[in-house]
């Protein structure tokens, strides 16, 4: 089963709001892994609001987390006295805010250019507010039971004096440093210490603070299930490395139910990204940032590939012939949203990846002829769409027409293999050619010079049949007319190429010379 169809019959006696949400750590510019949870999570929520229901997608930016790595493009001379701080506490470069703020906003703007209708929550304000006071008293509370399940899910044993706690040292301000180590039922105390991680120093002071109303935090994996009880959130997956087994999301579900006394929020556990066949890694190199991917293919095909398949692994590699391919793909799924295959899964796919309700459902030029068309000197894509469609192409289709020619130029400048980029050779390239291709030649200039004015697609139909006429393979016939023009083998279709061009050059051409 489709897994929006899981989810929305998960939900068919749902009464009230369904509350989605998602978050993500504003440690850095966004990880492209980070879009596909934003997408799934705007995807579940559109999906559920066309089954008739009342929801809510809301996006936390955890910026209470410590900073506990350098990104590169901060410079380290400034930044390193904020290792350890929260990320709210941290200034952004220029001047511009605060840290958690300044990355998380890059997010928020490729997620809404992405289609995603989501509200922006900050995890600092919550905690200021109180949201979480309740919770955090019952965490305390409840501190050996906690330990007790965290060794039975994870493995992982606490000290016997741990306590679900992270104040921010009052003296240095760090979060990242601190260990709480008491609960009087008041106050939390705390010791900021050295060395207690090795990418921040703490202060050394001893204190003593409440733990409510933004003091501190609870360390991520409690948080996580604290905020689904405090919020009510119905809808939260999360990727691989979470929903392992015994990982942070079976400690969620494990807490909600016996510290916290809810049911968990419906889970829609994802696979990873990967670039070509490797785990992606910064420090090693290996990747390709969410920006270069929000910037290289349109949103509707990045949510289309984010959300086919929620159990299948991506491998983003953008070069090549890869994105002409994801073109064939989502253009598959647009025949069958359009009932032309027989492929309901891929038509609902289809559909929740549109960012408009007006999307495009009439004509469309495959994604490699457009980038070949674009290749010829003064062609007119537009009279050579209508030609193919047979009639004046709609607002829409014109509008999708322009946006598949922003993204081939990209594609031919980016990612594009040499052998598919061309230009018409000015002169005729040396060759040798066969006398089968010099009759084939010889026939095509008949043809081209029997007429002043050629449509791309009547000439193509022309050329096309010289087959029967020479009794030769259409391959031979369309690699020789490569061969004399752009010296290739293999090029754009060829009525159209012969047609855009100057009617003179043509022929002088097919007079080799
Ligand atoms: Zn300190």
């Amino acid at each position: 089963m489709l897994w929006i169809d899981a989810l929305t019959e998960n939900f068919k006696n749902h009464k009230g709001e369904i509350w989605v949400d998602d978050m993500a750590t504003p440690s850095g510019v966004p990880h492209v892994g980070t879009f596909r949870g934003a997408i799934i999570h705007d995807v579940a929520a559109k999906a559920l609001e066309k089954e008739g229901h009342r929801v809510k997608y809301t996006f936390f930016s955890n910026d209470f987390d410590p900073m506990d790595g350098m990104p590169g493009y901060l410079d380290d001379k400034i930044y390193s006295v904020y290792m350890g701080k929260p990320f709210f506490t941290i200034p952004a470069p220029e001047g511009k805010g605060n840290l958690g703020d300044y990355f998380i906003s890059g997010l928020y703007k490729m997620m809404t250019g992405l289609g995603c209708s989501f509200i922006q929550i900050k995890d600092s304000e919550e905690y200021k507010k109180g949201t979480y006071d309740k919770i955090i008293k019952r965490a305390l509370d409840s501190s050996e039971q906690i330990r007790k399940i965290y060794k039975e899910v994870a493995g992982s044993e606490k000290p016997s004096d741990w306590i679900p706690f992270q104040p921010i040292c009052e003296k240095c301000g760090k979060i990242g440093t601190t260990r709480a180590y008491n609960w009087d039922g008041e106050e939390v105390s705390y010791v900021c210490e050295e060395s207690m991680v090795d990418w921040a120093k703490g202060c050394g002071h001893n204190g003593k603070v409440s733990p409510f109303g933004g003091t501190g935090k609870l360390p991520w994996k409690v948080e996580w299930p604290a905020k689904f009880a405090a919020l009510g959130i119905n809808v939260e997956g999360e990727g691989k490395d979470h929903s392992s087994a015994g990982g942070s999301r079976d400690l969620a579900n494990k807490l909600c139910e016996k510290i916290f006394k809810v049911n968990p929020p419906y889970d829609l556990p994802y696979e990873h990204i990967i670039f070509k066949g490797k785990k992606m890694s910064k420090s090693k190199g290996v990747g390709i940032s969410a920006e270069e991917v929000y910037n290289s293919l349109p949103p509707e095909l990045i949510r289309f590939i984010m959300i086919r398949n929620i159990n299948r692994v991506i491998d983003l590699d953008l070069d090549g012939m890869a994105i002409a391919s994801i073109y064939d793909e989502y253009d598959r799924a647009h025949k069958a949203y359009l009932g032309e295959i027989d492929f309901p899964d891929l038509a609902k796919i289809y559909e929740l990846s549109q960012i408009s309700d007006n999307f495009n459902n009439g004509y469309r030029m495959k994604f490699t002829k457009v980038a070949h068309a674009i290749q010829i000197p003064n062609v007119d894509i537009n009279k050579m769409a209508e030609e193919e469609k047979g009639s004046k192409l709609t607002e829409v289709e014109l509008e999708d027409l322009k946006k598949r020619i922003k993204y081939a130029n990209i594609w031919l400048e980016k990612f594009a293999p040499e052998s598919f980029k061309f230009s018409v050779k000015k002169t005729l390239p040396e060759i040798e050619l066969s006398e089968t291709q010099k009759k084939i030649i010889a026939e095509l200039k008949n043809i081209f010079s029997s007429k002043k004015e050629w449509s791309g697609e009547n000439l193509q139909q022309e050329i096309f049949n010289i087959k029967d006429k020479l009794s030769v393979q259409p391959k031979e016939i369309f690699s020789t007319i490569y061969l004399i023009f752009i010296g290739k083998d293999s090029g754009p279709q060829a009525g159209f190429l012969l047609a855009s061009l100057d009617y003179d050059f043509v022929l002088n051409r097919l007079d080799l010379k």
